[in-house]
C-alpha cells in the first residue's frame, strides 16, 4: 500500500465534515494525485476503517460514507436537504459502552442513524410562512 496516497486520502477526509462517499473523496483527492483511481481510494478507505482510524457507515443499498471523526458521536441526516450532521452526546457514554455493561456479548459497535429536519431547513420553512 502506497503510504503517500494513504496520507493524502486521510488528510482530505479529516479536512471535511460532510461525511463523503468514496466517490466524492476521489474527486477531491484526484486534484492532488491525478493518477489515482477510484479503486485505490476505495481500498485505502476500507483499510483505514478496518484499522479503526476512520468510520464507515451508511444504509444497505446506498453508497457507504466515511468519517475521520473518532470521538463518540452519532449521525443525523436531514430528510429535506440530505445533509449529514454530527450529533455530539457530550458526557453521555457511548452506546457500545452501555451495551457491553448490560450484556454477556462483546459489542464492538453499532449502526444507528438519526433523521429529521435540520436547523437550516426548519428556519427556511418558518420564513416561508
Ligand atoms: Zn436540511
Ligand atoms: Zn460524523
Amino acid at each position: 500500500m502506497n503510504t503517500k496516497q494513504r496520507t493524502i486520502i486521510l488528510e482530505k477526509l479529516q479536512s471535511l465534515n460532510t461525511h463523503p462517499t468514496a466517490d466524492e473523496l476521489f474527486q477531491r483527492v484526484r486534484k492532488k494525485l491525478p493518477n489515482i483511481s477510484l479503486g485505490t481510494v476505495y481500498r485505502n478507505l476500507n483499510q483505514l476503517s478496518e484499522q479503526g482510524i476512520i468510520t464507515k457507515f451508511g444504509k444497505a443499498g446506498e453508497q457507504k460514507r466515511f468519517d475521520a471523526r473518532q470521538d463518540n458521536h452519532y449521525h443525523f441526516t436531514c430528510s429535506e436537504c440530505g445533509k449529514i450532521y454530527d450529533l455530539i452526546p457530550g458526557k453521555m457514554p457511548s452506546l457500545t459502552t452501555i451495551m457491553n455493561s448490560i450484556t454477556q456479548h462483546e459489542v464492538h459497535g453499532f449502526d444507528l442513524e438519526f433523521y429529521g429536519k435540520c436547523a437550516n431547513c426548519k428556519t427556511k420553512e418558518n420564513n416561508d410562512d
